[in-house]
């Protein structure tokens, strides 16, 4: 790694500590990961009582590469993603996400004051990330953090997250072509369902994994 590399990865792992301490001063169980191969291997070790495991949908969860082997261990996995699945089909795996053992998602943001803001289509996965689900772990990459207000944190998403997401799933959004919100109102706006989760829900093991390594949109 070189002097500027070192410097970098430095700097940003005084940012993550600081999200960590905030998010357990919030009430999460908050965990800094130096790589997203440590995250990895913590999400590993945690599912292993759980049957069932639900994914959110997250780029961040797919960039950790933990399904197959999950799969492999003889988990059930509830992933409305899986191609070929019918839209019934698919809502019944959102359904069944809301019940099962451990529950994986990303964050679209986490502000440097511990809270965890996202923002849905359709919900699920929003709904998933409070209740439900015995344990919720969230992973988020440095690149979510933002110093600042929930509000900035929303601006952050709409601006940096959701238009390369609305061009990812292929959502005929304006921002899909622009690359800018217009706060639209498209059939197929994906904003539709704001969260900001500023202390651990009650009856949720939620957990948070903050990765010094870039992650997701
Ligand atoms: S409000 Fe519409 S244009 Fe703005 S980010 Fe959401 S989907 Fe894109």
């Amino acid at each position: 790694m070189s002097m500027t590399d070192e410097l970098v990865s430095w700097t940003w792992e005084q940012k993550c500590q600081k999200a960590v301490e905030a998010l357990g001063s919030n009430g999460f169980t908050a965990v800094y990961c130096q790589t997203a191969a440590e995250a990895r291997q913590y999400i590993l070790t945690a599912a292993a009582d759980a049957a069932s495991v639900g994914f959110g949908g997250s780029m961040s969860i797919s960039d950790l590469d933990v399904q197959q082997e999950l799969a492999t261990q003889g988990k059930e996995i509830l992933n409305h993603s899986t191609p070929g699945l019918s839209r019934d089909q698919k809502l019944e795996i959102m359904r069944q996400q809301l019940t099962c053992d451990l529950f994986l998602s990303g964050s679209n943001a986490l502000t440097m004051r511990g809270e965890l803001i996202n923002i849905d289509a359709t919900g699920n996965r929003v709904a998933a990330m409070f209740f439900g689900p015995k344990m919720v772990i969230v992973v988020v990459g440095r690149n979510k953090l933002v110093d600042g207000t929930p509000q900035e944190a929303i601006v952050r998403v709409k601006q940096w997250a959701t238009p390369p997401n609305a061009k990812r799933l292929n959502f005929n959004t304006p921002c899909a072509k622009t690359g800018f919100c217009s706060n639209c109102n498209s059939p197929d706006r994906l904003c539709r369902v704001t969260t900001i989760i500023d202390r651990k829900p009650r009856f949720t093991d939620l957990r948070v994994l903050v990765i010094n390594d870039d992650l997701g949109l």
